[in-house]
């Protein structure tokens, strides 16, 4: 049945049959028994589907992955133990030492950090685009070795919104695919593979898990990028995996290649599984992700309404407000809702706004963003603190940018303690 992603938010993933649990039960074990060794071995091969250990793979987190995908429009998804290890894995899954990628300028710190650091350090470089310059002019920064181009639907912390039909007819265009960060969006808001995207990522630390609980993260593969189109740029999936006896992922696995290589080479290697127990967390966040994100919503867009009209606010980014430099973006690509999180400044530059922060008591600083509770943050001493001045201008955060992420709560409860704290600073 084709629903509407509220019910996908309930029902995909996981169905139980006849007597079976109601929600999704949580396989806590290491290992799973066979009778023989072949039976096992088949699995080892990639022969036969089924479990075995849960490094590669556990029945919780499978269904619950599943259901992502379906929010997504995806072919297949996989969990990772954070964003961090999604993003990783998108990226490292399709490029290899002396390889390149594109990635916008303006995403959150933590990958900044992985592509421009770590990532550098395998070998892998990543070219930082500003995501506002025309096609012509970001067609020049891809080179022969170029693999992927990377981008968040909605920026962390500046709240900027990514033309992704842009950066996919781009990525196209250079025979990449286009991978898409929607953590902030969600796909209730925004489903980047219905505009070009063909791998979406999830830090689903935020609001899939929405109460701040676990840690985790998410790939979703559409399935649709043609990687034996493109056979001599992606030797990792068109040629035989000396490591499984020859497969060749794109040919065996055909619009599931991606994933089952994410799978069976880095999660194999890496390990960087998301734990049954967490992933059963997220399955029940993501049962009211539509709800929560609607509300995050209407709140957050209230909060930006009230910090724009202020005498103390020096200025507020929220695509969400009419006059926004991004709402055009938003209006075509978020038409329902942007998120719960918006950015501003207190005149007076980065001390008053610090000084500001301090004072509220409603909302708590915490280094964390898009859960229940309201919560802010200052990325230039916080998030980015590992960032030069140069990089921070690079990355469009000005020393003044509070980060704030509005919560479920009553939003005239809010408006209150930021009113409080304009009276003090
Ligand atoms: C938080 C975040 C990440 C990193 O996720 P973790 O779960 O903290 O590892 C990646 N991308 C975005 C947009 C994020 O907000």
């Amino acid at each position: 049945m084709n629903t509407h992603i509220e019910t996908k938010c309930l029902h995909e993933g996981y169905e139980p049959q006849n007597g079976e649990p109601r929600q999704l039960p949580i396989w806590q074990s290491t290992t799973w028994k066979y009778s023989t060794s072949d039976d096992m071995g088949a699995l080892f091969d990639l022969e036969a589907e089924g479990y075995f250990y849960t490094r590669l793979q556990n029945p919780t987190n499978d269904m619950a992955a599943a259901k992502i995908a379906a929010l997504e429009g995806g072919y297949a998804g996989m969990l990772t133990s954070s964003g961090q290890a999604a993003n990783f894995f998108a990226v490292f899954n399709i490029c290899e030492a002396g390889d390149h990628f594109i990635a916008s300028t303006s995403i959150y710190g933590g990958t900044y950090n992985l592509f421009a650091v770590t990532m550098a350090k395998m070998g892998i470089e990543c070219t930082f685009v500003d995501q506002t310059l025309s096609e012509e002019e970001l067609d020049k920064y891809f080179r022969p070795n170029t693999k992927a181009v990377f981008g968040e639907t909605i920026t962390n912390p500046t709240c900027t919104v990514l033309d992704i039909e842009k950066f996919a007819r781009l990525a196209h265009r250079h025979g990449v695919p286009l991978i898409v960060d929607n953590t902030f969006a969600t796909p209730v808001n925004c489903r980047p593979i219905e505009w070009g995207a063909d791998i979406v990522t999830h830090s689903t630390t935020k609001y899939m898990d929405g109460h701040a609980v676990s840690v985790g993260g998410a790939i979703v593969d559409s399935g649709n990028f043609d990687w034996m189109a493109h056979a001599e740029a992606f030797p990792g999936l068109t040629t035989p995996d000396e490591s499984y006896h020859g497969i060749v992922y794109a040919e065996k696995f055909g619009k599931g290649a991606y994933i089952t290589k994410a799978t069976a080479q880095l999660m194999r290697d890496f390990g960087c599984i998301q734990s049954p127990q967490n992933a059963f967390y997220v399955n029940t966040g993501l049962e009211s992700l539509h709800v929560r994100v609607q509300r995050h919503c209407e709140n957050a867009l209230k909060i930006a309404t009230f910090l724009s009209e202020h005498e103390k606010v020096a200025w507020v980014h929220y695509a969400g407000l009419p006059e926004d430099e991004n709402h055009e973006l938003a209006k075509k690509y978020l038409p329902n809702g942007t998120c719960g999180v918006l950015c501003f400044a207190i005149k007076g530059g980065r001390e008053k706004s610090i000084e500001f922060m301090d004072k509220l008591k409603l909302a708590t600083i915490a280094t964390h963003v898009a859960d229940a509770r309201t919560c802010l943050l200052h990325p230039a001493s916080h998030t980015h603190r590992q960032l030069s001045e140069e990089q921070l201008i690079e990355a469009g955060i000005s020393p003044d940018l509070i980060r704030y992420s509005v919560g479920l709560e009553n939003a005239n409860d809010l408006i209150e303690d930021l009113k409080q704290a304009f009276e003090v600073v």
